[in-house]
């Protein structure tokens, strides 16, 4: 693996570093405060190219790879996670299913319109009684002449407030364990039947749209089945390894982000005769986390480059998402902590980026998941 970025590369980063700085960062604060994310930069992501990073140009995307994806999620999530995540669930966890698994047809017609920024894409699989495991899942699909009626809730269905479409898991064998009967379906949201709820109030990416969305006898043709008949768990499961990519790259940009914040106060800052950056401490604590920084945001590049070469990635993924959500929750307390009670305070960002920082352990699959899946394929037992 080369640890540089070759000149493409850089050039991405720079283009995604710029437009965070000048498009996203005055806004930030406010969205979050407001727990609404701007419409407006929504069409400035779509037109800029931003939802649709590493798919194909056949069918409207950039053309790039997973790397140059990751670099967008560090560069937008160093100044606003909730952006990352409208970006991320959007590419890699809805796109990624039907790039992955859509017919030439399907992709012509649903992947096409979201990764040219037309619409936006979301993906409902976690439920009330079902989250870390799928085997609480109720929501059903019904057979019924050439359709599927669908009937269940989905919940922290990230982006569903203005999304288009909707990847959705559904049971079509009870039978079986769910794993064995889940189907995936695309579903338009403005489909009769289907109702999203009000955003979800949260500690963290408060801009982020995340609601309850009810499927009330919702009628869908069985040409949006998406994969095979009850092949619906290995859809999901292979969307979550490359989600795990991007939410690894969202922490890393959290807490580069949040030390960058820290250490521009820390030159100002003066106590004791002394401004708090020539304290020794204040040096080695920022020494000891931008090692992890590093180390973290390689490990982020490997999973995105073993991803780009189509080898198996699955656990470089989980690895990179565990260290990362850690290190992004380990550096954003101390980033509060170096600028004492000014940390603390809204007026300054690493307030937010503290709150924002904590879902990433929990979110497209908890640390404890990522464990079990890190242990699985070392072949323990
Ligand atoms: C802001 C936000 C956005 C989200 N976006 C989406 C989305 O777009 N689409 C979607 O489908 N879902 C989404 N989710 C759901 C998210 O993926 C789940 O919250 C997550 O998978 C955990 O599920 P849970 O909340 O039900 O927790 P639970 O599964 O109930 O877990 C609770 C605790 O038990 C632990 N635990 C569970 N099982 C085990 C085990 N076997 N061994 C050890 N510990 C275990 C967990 O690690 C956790 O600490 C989102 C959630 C949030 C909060």
């Amino acid at each position: 693996m080369d640890f540089k970025l070759d000149k493409v590369h850089q050039l991405q980063q720079q283009l995604f570093r710029t437009f965070a700085e000048t498009e996203i960062k005055p806004l930030a604060k406010d969205m979050d405060e407001t727990e609404k994310y701007d419409l407006n930069l929504l069409k400035k992501l779509q037109k800029y190219g931003f939802l649709g990073i590493p798919y194909a140009k056949e069918y409207g995307g950039c053309g790039s790879d997973t790397l140059a994806y990751t670099l967008c999620m560090e560069e937008v999530s160093k100044i606003d996670a909730s952006t990352g995540i409208t970006i991320s669930v959007h590419t890699s966890l809805a796109c990624s299913c039907l790039n992955n698994f859509g017919t030439e047809e399907q992709k012509q017609k649903f992947l096409r319109p979201l990764v040219d920024g037309s619409k936006i894409g979301c993906f409902g699989l976690t439920e009330p009684g079902a989250g870390s495991d799928v085997q609480g899942a109720q929501t059903v699909a019904v057979e019924d002449g050439d359709d599927y009626v669908i009937t269940g809730s989905k919940i922290f269905t990230t982006n569903s407030g203005f999304a288009d479409t909707i990847i959705l898991f559904a049971l079509t064998d009870r039978t079986v364990p769910a794993a064995k009967g889940l189907t995936a379906f695309i579903v338009d949201r403005n489909m009769p039947g289907v109702e999203v709820g009000d955003n979800i109030q949260r500690m963290g990416i408060r801009a982020a749209s995340n609601c309850i969305v009810s499927y009330d006898n919702v009628r869908v043709p069985k040409s949006r089945i998406l994969g095979q008949l009850n092949k619906g768990f290995k859809i999901a499961m292979g969307a979550l390894d490359c989600g795990r990519i991007g939410i690894a790259a969202q922490s890393v940009g959290i807490a580069q982000g949040a030390l960058n914040e820290a250490i521009k106060y820390a030159k100002e800052r003066k106590q004791f005769g002394k401004k708090i950056v020539a304290f020794q401490n204040t040096q080695f604590n920022i020494a000891d986390l931008q090692t992890k920084i590093d180390a973290a945001r390689l490990m982020t590049w490997r999973a995105a480059i073993a991803e780009d070469n189509h080898e198996r990635f699955s656990p470089l993924a989980a690895m990179a998402k565990l260290f990362a959500s850690d290190v992004a929750n380990q550096v954003t307390r101390y980033a509060v902590q170096m600028m004492g009670g000014y940390g603390y305070c809204r007026e300054y960002p690493v307030e937010r980026m503290m709150r924002d920082a904590k879902i990433t352990e929990i979110y497209e699959g908890t640390s404890e998941v990522m464990k079990i899946v890190i242990a699985g394929s070392m072949k323990l037992k």
